[in-house]
């Protein structure tokens, strides 16, 4: 039997060390497949994560000035460290999260394509110069880092978002102090390593670990020049109304109730193959998950068929071999996803397939939801109007393309959609007028890979520039601009000139 004193404990990593917390604090890491206790994870004391906000903004003074192309090669390094140890960096992710070892990949990967493009940041944070913009005089810009960046990260992707955030910051010149999600930060750590050893020096990268109270602190920070968020909407909008009121830069990417349309003349098996993957894969854990499938005219006709695919789905722990979907993230996520759909049954919503309480062999204490299917789902009923998490698939049914658009762009959530059919008109149109961050046109998931940004609309995001691509390099930047004489000598001297003018 473990003891709580002879578990490993995650460490905090301040000025390049790993260090272990002095708190008296402590949260296990569970595995939600089996309830087994990995290590406990600490909540670092105010003066740990002064200590590493300290180290970011000491590490500031060289970093900002190692040329680019040194920048650069610390991220060829990594991504190599990264594609090396992907199988083991997927096993931990597998072990605290419960996604499948598919997934795991998946969230590595993903990641791994950001730092892929970090390596490239000699050609993105680029400035611009115009020549004589009046006799003699020169304009230009530099692209210059802002000092300390902060990262929050939700339990989802622990590897995904984290690798979203610092290699992009760290590449254009900030120090940086990460916050990842207490839930699961094991495969963070690993990466966080992996990271040092590609050769990121002592105090550019530091990690905290906690919970509200680092937040707030990395928020209320005057060390702290810019925070990126990723998590839920009560959370990212606490986070940028705390740190915005501080005076600083706040990205922060949050929840989503995503809506699939599916036409009559879409491909009939691939959409429902898509539905079934984007609902129910990552047991409907993703921010990108297709949580609502509104199917138009003649496609109400595929429901069974859509029920018949979600059964079909085998849920198990993700070691195992054919898992589709793991389980839920914790006890709290369980209770309250099925909480939710009892609610859905009460409000009148037609559970054609009901995912509580699967028998999953060998893992009798997971926490486990299978596939779970409404119709008939209204926008007033809860299963509607909350984003679940889970494996819960709303279906509702519309007449017209114009009807289900009118009801997607109606949600308070904007982060991501798709359409599915064969006619290019019905796309155009689609994309057009649909007020989203994320359109996938028979793509079911269309997270952007890295030479374009994340985005998100309305509810889902706030402030203007999304992670990683092209956008990042302008919020994790100051923009300054330069404007040069240089005079030659025989121009020296002539009439003081008190207007304003080149
Ligand atoms: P969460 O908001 O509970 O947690 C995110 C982070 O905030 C964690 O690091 C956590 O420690 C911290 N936190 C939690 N409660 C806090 C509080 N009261 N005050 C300050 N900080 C607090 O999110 P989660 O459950 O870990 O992740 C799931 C959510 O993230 C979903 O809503 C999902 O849609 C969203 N998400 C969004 C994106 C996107 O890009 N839009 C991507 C992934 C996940």
């Amino acid at each position: 039997m473990t003891t709580s004193s002879s578990l490993p404990t995650v460490k905090l990593l301040i000025d390049g060390q790993f260090v272990e917390s002095r708190t008296s604090q402590w949260r296990d890491v569970v595995n939600p497949a089996t309830q087994e206790v990995l290590a406990r994870v600490p909540f670092a004391t105010e003066a740990e994560m002064n200590a590493a906000v300290a180290s970011a903004r000491e590490a500031f003074k060289t970093w900002r000035k190692t040329p680019i192309g040194a920048r650069a090669r610390i991220f060829l390094r990594y991504q190599q460290l990264i594609r090396e140890n992907i199988k083991e960096l997927a096993a931990i992710l597998t072990a605290e999260q419960g996604k499948t070892l598919a997934d795991a990949e998946g969230d590595v990967f993903r990641g791994l394509e950001v730092v892929e493009h970090a390596a490239g940041i000699g050609n993105l944070q680029l400035g611009e110069l115009a020549n004589n913009v009046a006799g003699g005089v020169d304009t230009y810009t530099l692209l210059q880092p802002l000092g300390v960046c902060a990262g929050i990260t939700p339990f989802n992707f622990p590897a995904m978002i984290p690798l979203w955030m610092f290699p992009m910051a760290i590449a254009t010149g900030n120090t940086f102090v990460l916050k990842p999600s207490e839930q699961d930060p094991m495969v963070t750590m690993r990466l966080v390593e992996l990271a040092l050893e590609a050769g990121v020096p002592p105090g550019v990268l530091n990690v905290i670990h906690g919970g509200a109270e680092a937040v707030n602190l990395l928020c209320d920070h005057p060390d702290v020049k810019a925070v990126s968020f990723v998590g839920s909407t009560k959370v990212g909008s606490h986070v940028y109304q705390r740190a915005s009121l501080a005076g600083k830069r706040v990205q922060c990417m949050m929840g989503a109730k995503n809506h699939a349309i599916v036409l009559p003349d879409a491909h009939k098996e691939q959409t429902l193959n898509n539905l079934a993957g984007a609902a129910f894969g990552a047991a409907g854990q993703r921010c990108m998950a297709l949580s609502v499938a509104i199917l138009v005219g003649e496609a109400r006709e595929w429901l069974p068929e859509l029920v018949a695919k979600a059964r079909s789905l085998k849920v198990s722990a993700g070691t195992e071999p054919g898992a589709d979907l793991g389980p839920l993230i914790s006890r709290a996520a369980l209770d309250r996803v099925s909480g939710l759909i009892e609610r859905g049954v009460q409000e009148g919503a037609r559970l054609e397939l009901d995912g509580r309480n699967p028998v999953v062999a060998g893992y009798g204490q997971g926490n486990f939801v299978g596939p779970t299917l409404f119709s008939g789902v209204t926008p007033q009923m809860s299963v509607y109007r909350e984003e679940i998490f889970g494996p819960v698939l709303c279906v509702m049914q519309v007449d017209t393309l114009d009807e289900a658009i009118a009801l997607i762009n109606a949600n308070p959530n904007g982060n991501g959609t798709a359409l599915f059919t064969r006619s290019g008109a019905a796309a155009r149109h689609f994309q057009e007028e649909i007020d989203v961050g994320q359109v996938g046109i028979n793509v079911p998931i269309p997270v952007p890979v890295p030479i374009f940004s994340f985005t998100g609309s309305r509810a889902s995001k706030l402030g203007d520039l999304g992670p990683y691509g092209k956008q990042v390099v302008q919020f994790y930047t100051q923009t300054k601009t330069v404007t040069a004489r240089w005079f030659d000598e025989n121009e020296v001297g002539g009439p003081v000139n008190t207007t304003i003018a080149l």
